[in-house]
């Protein structure tokens, strides 16, 4: 890479992508979109595991301004989804920005030159204005420590490097989580396998899913002008209101638990494996689930739930608190991702040689969740409290997208080169977000969740209505960021 790009953008999953498409359309053309693997797609490249689908409708859970009447189903499955972002690299000439095979290892700002240094793994760097990250937060597949993990003799892969060589035809087969993940793929395994060993921390909290295929008629319908739009915005206001539970009053959400028991109770006629499956936190706490298909899996002859916690792993067993052991040919793991890892294991150095680990000592945090005081002109999409549990997260992208734009022009108005956000309105706004956080089901439900950090504190949701966040974000406030010359 020898060229000195204006702006880099680093990854080329819905962020990346959307950050691209928006600077070329507001006439930015000197950027280029760094991607470490040989594909496009982000999450819906990694994950290909059996199932694997968006469970946030097609309709919302795309770019608002490239409706496509031709999804094949209310919940696109994954390969589609990564077509729908090939086509967006076509119809926005995106291809000549793209450079695979590129992984940024760190960031380095350079205070004379006022310009960050990118550090790619191959051990090259080069100079460039802005950066903006697209890396997502949900990608270092988290691995559980338990005992003997290693020792384990047969094949074992987690759902976000699913080992499609494993023919699991005929095999015992244990799955580790019973996250949104193992509710999507279970159902997939459980009639091909001999044995289905299910190991479940914590239940989910599931709900009906309302899919089905567009069938052609729908489709020339949704072709027909206005009509994309139209179920798009019924799509969002529906997700929307799902909001009020946590943002008004989660004793809102009781007509969501009463709707979750009766998918239960309707699924699942064992009153034993129903008790096992029954959760006793308040819904809304972690992520609520959907699934058609994940209960009657669970309640075939072929298929165990094992809720007495994994104590060990051996070399063909799996042993439980109570110390039964499960002989197993294939261990999945469905146990998530480190969620704030990703940016932590990279290293970025801004202004006076601060890294950002120091600078996040006390938490994960950033001004709208985009651009963090110490580190001028880098900009973090989906960055920290910006996740949703209720709507798609496409939206909170585009808005991020528009924020960083206002974000160049002020750059470009003020003659500046760069600019920094002040501790201060970090800190305030921070301050804001956590008293709402505080409150709400998340930290108030009775469950542990990948949303709080170590210390309880929670680092990746945004606490409201996602139009809230929109109209907070449409252009940055100038008194909030020091304009450095
Ligand atoms: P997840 O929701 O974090 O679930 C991880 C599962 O592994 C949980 O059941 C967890 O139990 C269990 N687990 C973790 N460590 C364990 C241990 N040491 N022993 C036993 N069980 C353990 O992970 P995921 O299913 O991969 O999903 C991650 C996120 O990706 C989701 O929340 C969602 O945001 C996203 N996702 C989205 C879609 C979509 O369609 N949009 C699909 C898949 C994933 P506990 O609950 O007890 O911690």
């Amino acid at each position: 890479m020898s060229a000195r790009p204006g702006i880099t953008i680093i990854g080329s999953g819905f962020a990346g992508l959307g950050m691209a498409i928006k600077l070329k359309e507001a006439g930015y053309h000197d950027f280029v979109i760094l991607e470490k693997a040989d594909d496009l797609g982000g999450t819906w490249r990694e994950n290909t595991y059996p199932g694997c689908a968006c469970d946030i409708p097609s309709p919302l859970y795309s770019f608002s301004y490239e409706l496509n009447p031709g999804w094949s189903r209310m919940f696109s499955r994954q390969a589609e989804i990564q077509d729908y972002m090939r086509a967006c690299v076509e119809k926005y000439g995106l291809a000549p920005h793209l450079r695979f095979g590129e992984e940024v290892v760190g960031l380095e700002y350079d205070d004379a030159a006022r310009d960050w240094r990118v550090l790619l793994a191959g051990g090259e760097t080069f100079a460039t204005n802005a950066v903006v990250s697209g890396i997502g937060a949900l990608h270092v597949p988290s691995l559980p420590a338990i005992p003997g993990r290693e020792s384990f003799a047969g094949p074992s892969f987690h759902s976000a490097r699913w080992d499609h060589s494993v023919d699991l035809t005929g095999k015992r087969v244990a799955v580790i989580g019973t996250g949104a993940s193992a509710v999507q793929f279970v159902p997939r395994i459980a009639g091909q396998v001999s044995r289905l060993h299910v190991f479940q921390r914590t239940p989910p909290w599931i709900h009906s899913k309302p899919d089905f295929p567009f069938s052609p008629r729908a489709k020339r319908i949704l072709g027909l002008p206005g009509a994309a739009r139209a179920l798009r915005n019924a799509i969002y206001w529906a997700l929307e209101a799902r909001a009020l539970g946590f943002t008004v009053d989660p004793r809102l959400m009781g007509a969501q638990r009463k709707a979750a028991l009766r998918h239960l109770a309707d699924q699942v006629p064992d009153p034993v494996l129903r008790a096992r499956l029954t959760p006793d936190y308040m819904i809304g706490c972690k992520r609520v689930l959907i699934s058609n298909d994940y209960y009657p899996a669970l309640a075939r002859d072929n298929v165990e739930v094992i809720t007495d916690g994994v104590r060990e792993i051996r070399e063909n067993s799996i042993v439980d608190s109570t110390g039964r052991e499960t002989e197993v040919d294939v261990l999945v793991y469905g146990t998530g991702f480190k969620v704030t890892d990703a940016l932590n294991e990279w290293r970025i150095v801004g202004r006076n040689g601060r890294k950002i680990q120091d600078a996040w000592q006390d938490g994960v945090e950033a001004y709208h969740g985009t651009t963090v005081a110490g580190f001028p002109n880098l900009f973090f999409l989906l960055g920290p409290n910006t996740g949703l549990g209720h709507n798609s997260v496409v939206f909170m992208i585009e808005s991020q997208v528009r924020y960083v734009l206002g974000c160049l022009r002020l750059l470009s108005r003020t003659k500046a080169r760069a600019l920094d956000v002040r501790p201060e309105a970090q800190r305030a706004y921070n301050d804001r977000l956590q008293d709402r956080l505080n409150r709400r089901v998340w930290n108030e439900g009775g469950c542990g969740s990948w949303y709080l950090d170590e210390h309880g504190v929670n680092r990746t949701l945004w606490p409201g209505f996602t139009f809230e966040y929109w109209a907070r974000t449409r252009r940055p406030r100038r008194e909030a960021y020091e304009l450095i010359p």
